[in-house]
């Protein structure tokens, strides 16, 4: 398999808190947006510089809600990625813009969008979550769906041909028929891709405030999965193709039977274990065998950023939450327990080429082998599994079948 390396960056900012989201966001109004983009620049420089200016396959830049960033903070930022990193020609260079927030009229979007465009932007992510109003209020979004086909519109006036919409399900008080309805609309708008997430009542959110106190009915598990089901069975008649567990892409004109050319390559890279560097706020990272996470304190981060030391020797550092070498195992489990979320699976041959990578041995035996060898303890249970019509072991590798998608973490979790 070809590794490739993925660039995130991470922009915290939103309009206001969704009541479901556990996020890394804060207020973009009263938060120091200006200071912040320094901070992500002089990151930006201090990364590349580390790691050589590598090649870069993929830019993503996520949030929170990036397009709440002034034109002229985003401007630097992606000056600064062009500067420090060699980003490859046909590079997918996304970034997610929230409906609502691109302008509040017309010609201030498509400026935005346009802006978009030169800095290099070729791919754009849209949070829709619903179609329906009330659903989008219960939600606590900022937006209509109103909004959506507006914004959609203008991002298709001014080009955008890779454009990718998130879909919620499960939302309190909708039924399946809710959701497909929902589901229906957003197909209207003919979209690239399509992410459907069931929501997940997280805690220290409103929404798990609200469960605590029982003052949230939660859709019941049963109707999740029938939604979650009928979502996919619908894609699937509209031509889209399901290449992982939340995620559909339109499937190519030229080529209908092969791997649709929308996939979002940058979300690929962390399925299957290539490189990413993680810049901002909380960001993660994967270089070398290396994971990190950077701090989640926003002072401290624009602080250590911006403020240079003034000892003489001293250099400026990134602050960081997590900083771990994985071992052969922690590469293996992680290999597997990504890539089981792509429909295509896991190859054994990748999983014990991310596993040598760190532990170093031969597969001489064959890669199925020494896959087996290593998760010996997992191999009755997964073959129990496969039994049951959930996962699919072959002489390749294995995957999750549509069914097995419904208790995949608990399949995951024995290559732990
Ligand atoms: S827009 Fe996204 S990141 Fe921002 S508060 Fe809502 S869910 Fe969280």
């Amino acid at each position: 398999m070809t590794k490739r390396t993925g660039l995130y960056i991470h922009i915290p900012f939103c309009v206001k808190k969704c009541n479901y989201c556990a996020f890394l966001s804060f207020n973009a109004e009263t938060s120091p947006r200006r200071e912040y983009a320094d901070a992500l620049v002089s990151e930006i420089a201090l990364r590349g510089e580390e790691l050589g200016h590598p090649v870069i396959d993929t830019v993503y830049v996520g949030g929170g809600t990036p397009s709440v960033l002034d034109i002229s903070q985003m401007r630097d930022i992606m000056h600064a990625v062009g500067k420090s990193f060699s980003v490859k020609e046909g590079a997918e260079i996304t970034i997610e813009a929230n409906p609502a927030t691109l302008g509040r009229k017309d010609g201030v979007t498509l400026a935005k969008l346009q802006a978009y465009k030169y800095m290099g932007f070729n791919r754009l992510s849209m949070g829709v979550q619903s179609m329906d109003n009330d659903r989008l209020h219960c939600l606590g979004r900022i937006h209509t769906a109103e909004n959506v086909v507006r914004d959609m519109e203008l991002i298709r006036r001014k080009g955008f041909d890779n454009v990718n919409l998130d879909l919620m399900f499960s939302i309190p008080g909708e039924t399946t028929r809710d959701a497909l309805d929902d589901l229906r609309k957003v197909l209207e708008l003919a979209p690239e891709h399509i992410s459907c997430y069931s929501l997940q009542i997280e805690e220290g959110t409103p929404f798990g405030d609200m469960a605590v106190a029982g003052e949230l009915t939660e859709v019941p598990d049963e109707e999740d999965r029938e939604t979650y089901h009928e979502i996919c069975r619908v894609l699937r008649e509209a031509g889209y193709e399901h290449y992982e567990i939340s995620n559909f892409a339109r499937k190519g004109a030229e080529d209908p039977d092969g791997p649709s050319p929308y996939r979002s390559r940058h979300n690929s890279l962390y399925w299957d274990m290539s490189d990413y560097i993680g810049v901002g706020l909380g960001a993660s990272g994967f270089t070398g065998g290396r994971r990190y996470k950077n701090t989640s304190d926003i002072e401290e981060y624009i602080n250590a950023l911006t403020v240079p030391p003034i000892h003489e020797g001293a250099r400026v550092k990134v602050p960081l939450e997590e900083d771990h070498l994985n071992d052969g195992f922690d590469n293996i489990s992680e290999a597997v327990f990504t890539g089981l979320r792509r429909r295509e699976g896991i190859r054994y041959a990748d999983a014990v080429d991310a596993y040598m990578r760190r532990a170093g041995g031969s597969t001489a035996a064959g890669p199925k082998e020494e896959f087996w060898r290593i998760f010996s303890e997992a191999k009755e249970e997964a073959e129990d599994y496969a039994r049951q019509g959930l996962l699919i072991i072959d002489d390749e590798g294995l995957r999750l079948t549509e069914q097995g998608i419904d208790i995949s973490n608990q399949i995951m979790s024995l290559f732990v």
